[in-house]
C-alpha cells in the first residue's frame, strides 16, 4: 500500500513534461498535460481511458474511472482517491472542466505503476507510460533531469515536532456514563468500551501536549456527552476532531476472529459493515433524553450533501488516511483501512473530523492490546503522531503557517 510520504517524496523528483506517450500492445498515443488552477499537472481521463481501455463516469461530486477493470473513485477537487475501499492521498484533486474530467498526472506517473507494478511502468526521463506487452521504446533514455527546486518554505518558528505553535485539537473518548459502549467481551472484568476509550483518550491528550498541541477533551470522566453535542467541542479555534472507539461484533459463528483498526470519515456508508459500525455508534442516542429530537438521524442526509461540497470532507479523508497509516504501524491486528460512514458524532464538528475504531473487544488479542498499558501507549503515540503529521502536511499544503500560528 502507498504511504503518503512515499507519494510526496516522488513529487519533486521530476518536473512534469508537457506531454507523455502511452504505449500499449495496441499502439502508442500522446497525451498532453495541462496545469490546473493550482499549477498541478493534469491529464484528461478520457484520453487515458481511451489508451488503456476502461470507462469514465461522473455523478454528482464523484468521478469513477475504471482502468483494467479496477475501479477508482475521485471526489472532484479533493486531493485523494478511493481504491479498494481505502482512501489514498494525491497531490492534487481530479477536476471537471467543460465536461472533461482531468486527473492529476501523479495518478498516472506514480499511482498506477505502484499499484500494478507488473502491468504499468512510467519512465520519467522518456515521459513514457508503458503497459506490459507494449514494444520497447527505441530511443535511449536521456540523462536524468535535475531535481526540481524544493518549494520555498517560510521560516517561521517551529516546534520540535515540525509544526507551528498554536494548534488546538479536540479528542472525543466515545460513550460514557449510562452509555457503556460495547461490553468488552475480552476486556478484563468490569471494563467496557467507555473505559478504554477514556484511558486511551487521556493518553492521546498527554502525547499531543508533549508535541506542543493544545487539547480539548469532550470528557475526562465517566460522563455521557450527547452525540449531537460532541462535535461542537471543535468549532472556530479548533483544528480537528478525533473520536475514539472500540469495535465489536455480535455473537455469530467465528465472530471473535475479526481484529484490527479502521478509521472513518463522515460520508455515506459504502459497505454493509460500515453501516453496521455506524448504526452501533449512533445507537448511543437512545441513552440521551432531550437531544434526540434535535439531532434525528434523518438529518444526516442533508448534512452529507452539504459536506460533499465542503472542504471538511477532503480534509477529514486526509486526516483519516494519516490516522489509519499510523495505527497500522503499531497495531498487532489487521489494517482494515479508511472507510466512509455516517456518524452522528462527526456531523456537528465544523472541522476535519474522524472516528477511529482502535480494535475489536470481541477478539482476544485485540482485547489484550487495547487494555494493556504498553498497547495503549503505542496507540496513543500513533494517534498523536498522525495528528501532528496531518497538521504539518496541512501547513505545507496551504502555506498558511502564519494563519495557523494564530489558531486557524
Ligand atoms: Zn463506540
Amino acid at each position: 500500500m502507498i504511504g503518503p510520504l512515499a507519494l510526496a517524496a516522488l513529487l519533486v523528483a521530476h518536473p512534469a513534461p508537457s506531454a507523455i506517450t502511452i504505449a500499449t500492445a495496441r499502439g502508442e498515443r500522446s497525451l498532453e498535460l495541462r496545469a490546473d488552477a493550482g499549477g498541478a499537472p493534469m491529464l484528461s481521463a478520457s484520453g487515458l481511458v481511451g489508451a488503456l481501455g476502461g470507462a469514465v463516469r461522473v455523478s454528482g461530486s464523484w468521478a469513477e474511472i475504471a482502468i483494467g477493470r479496477q475501479p477508482f473513485r475521485f471526489l472532484l477537487g479533493a486531493p485523494f482517491f478511493v481504491y479498494n475501499n481505502r482512501v489514498r492521498p494525491l497531490a492534487a484533486g481530479a477536476t471537471l472542466t467543460r465536461d472533461t474530467l482531468y486527473l492529476p498526472f501523479q495518478f498516472v506517473a506514480e499511482v498506477l505503476p505502484r499499484l500494478f507494478a507488473d502491468r504499468y511502468r512510467y519512465d520519467a526521463d522518456a515521459a513514457r507510460f508503458t503497459e506490459a506487452g507494449a514494444p520497447p521504446a527505441s530511443a535511449d533514455a536521456a540523462e536524468p533531469a535535475p531535481p526540481a527546486p524544493a518549494s520555498a518554505r517560510d521560516a517561521g518558528p517551529r516546534l520540535p515536532s515540525g509544526i507551528r505553535p498554536g494548534h488546538l485539537v479536540t479528542i472525543d473518548p466515545g460513550h460514557g456514563g449510562v452509555d457503556p459502549g460495547n461490553p468488552g467481551l475480552f476486556f478484563p472484568r468490569g471494563i467496557r468500551e467507555k473505559d478504554v476509550t477514556l484511558q486511551i483518550g487521556l493518553l492521546v491528550r498527554d502525547e499531543l501536549k508533549r508535541r506542543g498541541v493544545a487539547v480539548r477533551m469532550t470528557r475526562t470522566t465517566d460522563t455521557l456527552i450527547a452525540l449531537g453535542d460532541r462535535g461542537s467541542y471543535c468549532s472556530d479555534n479548533c483544528d480537528l476532531f478525533l473520536s475514539i472507539h472500540i469495535n465489536s461484533l455480535p455473537k455469530r459463528p467465528g465472530y471473535t476472529a475479526a481484529r484490527g483498526s479502521e478509521t472513518y470519515f463522515l460520508a455515506e456508508a459504502k459497505t454493509e459493515d460500515a453501516r453496521r459500525v455506524a448504526r452501533m455508534e449512533n445507537e448511543a442516542v437512545r441513552f440521551e433524553t432531550e437531544t434526540v429530537a434535535a439531532h434525528p438521524s434523518g438529518g444526516l442526509d442533508f448534512i452529507l450533501k452539504d459536506l460533499q461540497l465542503n472542504e471538511h470532507l477532503r480534509e477529514s479523508a486526509l486526516l483519516a488516511a494519516r490516522v489509519q497509516d499510523n495505527l497500522d504501524q503499531v497495531h498487532t491486528g489487521n489494517n482494515r483501512g479508511v472507510k466512509q460512514a455516517g456518524f452522528m458524532v462527526l456531523t456537528t464538528a465544523r472541522r476535519p473530523a474522524v472516528l477511529a475504531e482502535l480494535g475489536y473487544s470481541t477478539n482476544p488479542e485485540d482485547g489484550r492490546f487495547l487494555t494493556q498499558p504498553a498497547g495503549q501507549r503505542k496507540l496513543a503515540a500513533a494517534l498523536a503522531d498522525a495528528v501532528v503529521s496531518y497538521l504539518h502536511e496541512y501547513e505545507r499544503r496551504t502555506d498558511s503557517g502564519a494563519d495557523s500560528a494564530a489558531g486557524r
